[in-house]
């Protein structure tokens, strides 16, 4: 059976259950399954017939030991975890009449928007299932700047054993986002709106890694650092690259390339993963905006870590793509003792420089662009009137990325574009790209926006100067709550 090493070697291998509650391992690495199952081309064949919940069942199973979640459960912790999507299967797969037949895989069906649904309502139920198992609550608590936290409070919403605590720094999200958390009614959800934050979601990640540091206090408030970086949300964001592939290709077997919006590498990692399980992908392109890390890395061998710069594809402004010392792992063949030189030069000296044959093994997976904000703006309004298609700014990334690295990609070859969030998320952004002063289209409005727009917020206020005792009164106060009930 499959078990968990870090990336960074420091840890004896842990079983699943270990992976999934423990979040980061202790070693500060990231899990990693210390084999990947590799899926035959008669598998594949049979995979092929199967609906988006049953595939993701089939795919993630691999990685479960079913003595720590018999697979028919897991087949409903799978399934329960779609249940709040709006597309038949899950995802979309849209061809573009016009723009050149552009392919376009819409990953924003979720009940917030944006692709981090894909995989936070699984996740969710485990914990919440192995919790059960040990008769243990936990209190969830991540700091967002962005998409994550109003996908992890929808999917904690409502969970026996989970209370959850988003963190947000006031102003610095948008209205919308903000209020996916504080619209949302259920009582073990409380998001807090952090004033003074002067380095945005950086300011909380202090504040979290303080609390979590020391070990008393995450004992008696029962933290946890489910979070992000959880093994749970990369297997399941392996699944959409298999579930659009079979829809693509005209036989199985045939060569495709999807091109990927890319912030922390989840995203493309689980592309990663499907590829190294058997999926017959000829090459990924790593959409970047002008948070360039990846793209450079990839380009030259060379991985810098530079200032944040804000954009109009603001899931994707990222410095320190987490996941891609995952992929590193992979590629290296699990040399932790490199990742391990990587990691710290690339905090200290602000740059990992990665060796000839790990760079060359990258170039022959990985295009990859840097998409400027003028030209994802340009994207978004020349698809838009050439086939009627509203693109977000970050499926505008994915698709400006594949058009600039075409010459890179084998001719004749499909390539799906990944759409990771419903334009209506981005309002501002989408006036900007259209222009002129018609109002926005349909496509940019959706019901759940509007509907959250008139209802009234409850959420906690506080500076981020008395955050961390403000925050630990909270939680003491609620565990209290939870005892007496
Ligand atoms: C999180 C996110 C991304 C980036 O995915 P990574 O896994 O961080 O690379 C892209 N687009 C949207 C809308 C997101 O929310």
């Amino acid at each position: 059976m499959i078990r968990f090493v870090s990336t960074r070697g420091g840890i004896a291998p842990v079983a699943f259950d270990e992976a999934v509650l423990q979040g980061f391992a202790a070693d500060g690495g990231l899990f990693v399954p210390d084999s990947i199952p590799v899926v035959s081309a008669a598998e594949l064949e049979r995979l092929s017939t199967l609906d988006f919940p049953a595939l993701a069942s089939e795919l993630v199973s691999r990685f479960v030991d079913p003595a720590v979640i018999d697979h028919a459960r897991l087949r409903t912790l799978v399934a329960d975890g779609f249940r709040a999507f709006d597309a038949r299967d899950v995802v979309e797969l849209v061809t573009l009449q016009g723009s050149g037949g552009l392919r376009v895989l819409e990953l924003f069906h979720g009940p917030t928007l944006s692709f981090k649904d894909l995989a936070m309502g699984f996740l969710m139920n485990v914990v919440d299932d192995l919790l059960e198992q040990r008769g243990e609550r936990l209190n969830i608590v991540l700091a967002t700047t962005g998409d994550t936290g109003p996908a992890a409070a929808w999917a904690a919403a409502g969970k026996k054993r989970i209370d959850c605590w988003p963190l947000y720094p006031l102003g610095m999200i948008s209205d919308a986002q903000a209020r996916q958390m504080t619209t949302l009614e259920a009582d073990n959800v409380h998001p807090v709106a952090v004033e003074d934050c002067r380095d945005g979601g950086d300011d909380l990640d202090l504040v979290v890694a303080d609390l979590f540091g020391d070990g008393d206090t995450r004992r008696e408030l029962k933290l946890s650092s489910v979070n992000s970086i959880n093994w749970c949300r990369v297997m399941m964001q392996a699944v959409h690259y298999f579930h659009a592939y079979f829809r693509t290709v005209e036989a199985v077997g045939d060569p495709i390339v999807f091109s990927v919006p890319t912030g922390a590498f989840g995203n493309l990692f689980g592309g990663y993963l499907a590829r190294a399980m058997g999926l017959p992908v000829a090459r990924f392109v790593c959409a970047n905006n002008v948070n360039d890390g990846l793209h450079t890395a990839i380009t030259t061998g060379s991985f810098p870590r530079r200032d944040l710069v804000q954009t109009p594809s603001s899931a994707i402004d990222i410095v320190a793509p987490y996941n891609f010392w995952r992929l590193l792992h992979c590629v290296t063949g699990g040399d932790s003792a490199r990742i391990r030189r990587w990691m710290d030069d690339f905090t200290a000296r602000r740059e990992a420089r990665l060796d000839d044959t790990t760079s060359r093994s990258l170039r022959d997976i990985f295009a990859s662009a840097a998409i400027a904000d003028q030209t994802t703006l340009d994207t978004m309004r020349s698809v838009h009137s050439e086939s009627g298609y509203l693109l977000d700014p970050h499926g505008a990334v994915a698709v400006a990325a594949a058009r600039a690295v075409a010459s890179e990609l084998p001719s004749g070859v499909p390539v799906v574009c990944l759409a990771t969030a419903h334009p209506a998320k981005f309002p501002d952004v989408v006036a900007r790209a259209l222009g002129g002063d018609r109002g926005l289209p349909a496509a940019a409005r959706h019901p759940s926006i509007e509907n959250a727009r008139h209802a009234c917020q409850h959420l906690r206020l506080c500076s981020l100067e008395h955050l961390r005792s403000g925050l630990a009164q909270a939680m003491r106060r609620q565990i209290v709550r939870r005892t007496d009930g």
